[in-house]
């Protein structure tokens, strides 16, 4: 005799995420869908103002709290401060991201330690400091945001872009290890999507199938997806949402 057919889940009611870079761009609509999806959402970011009023706006099942991602105490006390008030942390998407180019010549050191120290040593320490929550619960989904510019070259990005393969690979590594404790860690890898980061690029310049530039909601299904029990058989993955573009 077959189980009933049980279709795939979306819902994130009773779980708690935490949305690193929450407060604005991409990150911010990740936090505004995981609070819609049902979760508890801490947005964690350096811009005060910003997350607070976002936190205030969502209500009940939202609050902001300041972290500095490189930070490595910050992230202790975070993760410590939302299982003791929260219970858990079911999900981490580790979005905080900066972006800098020049030629490589020019390249400074501080531009390089800058990138690499926010977009991936920040993505290491969340990793590091959530595990320990997720091993005693039993489960957990990591997402960590990549970029198309962790599956490709482009000139004067080369802090960025090492950041950003740096992430893919970290991801795989985890889920390698992780899987064991029923936690699942996925990588997504936007492309051209409208937000501060990328205001001085003309996207008229770019070869997307799709014919349009991604808005920071174009991302937010596929968080709320590998978040969510829906993608429960899927880890180690790069998800690509970008309309196509490096397909191209
Ligand atoms: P954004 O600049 O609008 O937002 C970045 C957020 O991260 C801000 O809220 C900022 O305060 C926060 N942040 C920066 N440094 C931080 C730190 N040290 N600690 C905590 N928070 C910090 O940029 P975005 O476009 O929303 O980018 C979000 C993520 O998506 C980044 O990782 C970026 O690399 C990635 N991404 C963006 C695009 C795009 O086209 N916009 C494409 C691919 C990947």
């Amino acid at each position: 005799m077959s189980a009933p057919f049980a279709a795939p889940s979306f819902a994130l009611d009773g779980r708690v995420a935490v949305v690193t870079g929450g407060a604005r761009g991409l990150g911010e609509a990740y936090a505004r869908s995981l609070h819609a999806a049902g979760a508890t959402v801490v947005i964690a970011d350096v811009l005060d103002d910003a997350g607070a009023a976002l936190a205030a706006e969502l209500g009940e099942r939202a609050r902001f709290a300041h972290l500095d991602v490189t930070d490595e105490a910050g992230w202790a006390a975070l993760i410590e401060q939302a299982v003791a008030e929260l219970g858990a942390v079911d999900v981490l998407v580790n979005n905080a991201g900066i972006a800098n180019a020049a030629p490589i010549e020019h390249f400074s050191l501080a531009k390089w330690d800058a990138v690499i120290g926010v977009n991936l040593t920040g993505v290491f320490l969340g990793c590091r400091a959530v595990v320990p929550a997720m091993k005693a619960a039993g489960r957990g989904s990591i997402v960590n945001v990549s970029s198309v510019e962790g599956l490709r070259g482009s000139p004067h990005l080369h802090g960025y872009t090492a950041s950003k393969f740096g992430v893919r690979g970290l991801t795989k590594s985890l889920a390698v290890e992780l899987g064991a404790d029923g936690i699942r860690v996925n990588s997504v890898h936007p492309g051209f999507i409208r937000t501060d980061m990328t205001t001085r690029i003309d996207p008229e310049r770019l070869d997307i199938p799709l014919g349009r530039p991604g808005d920071p909601v174009d991302v937010a299904g596929a968080v709320v997806f590998l978040a969510s029990d829906a993608s429960s058989f899927v880890t180690g993955a790069e998800l690509v949402v970008d309309g196509g573009m490096v397909t191209a």
